[in-house]
């Protein structure tokens, strides 16, 4: 700890430099936090990052548990957590009992026009022979 005119800061001396931290007073500490989170340029980054920010200029105990808990109660990143989940589709893994029980369908293209005035192919492929062995990867292409 030091005292630089009448200021306490906590010296830190970190893998390449050594920074000094300011001790932020108890009523100061959510303004801090407030700064690190909600202003537009701090993008309202998670608990790590929000900590890291804090860390480069300011300390106090607890300061970890006290940004966990301003971004639990954060509006905006609330409703970003929600919107993400309910966005999600589970991760399923399809499987094939039988060829032809399951293919995929691909159109590829444009390509340079053909003598019969196609441009796109269509590709079917079976996805149990896709699963079973590259070599044995069946594909059936038909110009469009
Ligand atoms: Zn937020």
């Amino acid at each position: 700890m030091e005292v630089n005119d009448e200021v306490l800061y906590r010296k830190f001396a970190g893998a390449d430099e050594t920074i000094f931290q300011l001790i932020v007073p108890k009523s100061k500490q959510t303004e801090v936090i407030h700064f690190h989170h909600d202003i537009p340029s701090a993008c309202h980054l998670g608990v790590k990052k929000t900590s890291a920010r804090i860390l480069q200029a300011f300390y106090w105990p607890g300061m970890s548990e006290a940004v966990q808990s301003y971004c639990k109660m954060c509006d905006n990143c609330t409703v970003k957590t929600l919107s993400r989940e309910s966005n999600k589709v589970p991760l399923e893994k399809y499987m094939a009992g039988e060829p032809m029980e399951r293919d995929m369908l691909d159109i590829l293209g444009p390509w340079p026009t053909t003598r019969n005035n196609n441009k796109y192919i269509l590709v079917i492929s079976d996805w149990l022979k896709r699963g079973l062995k590259e070599s044995h990867y069946q594909t059936w292409k038909q110009e469009l």
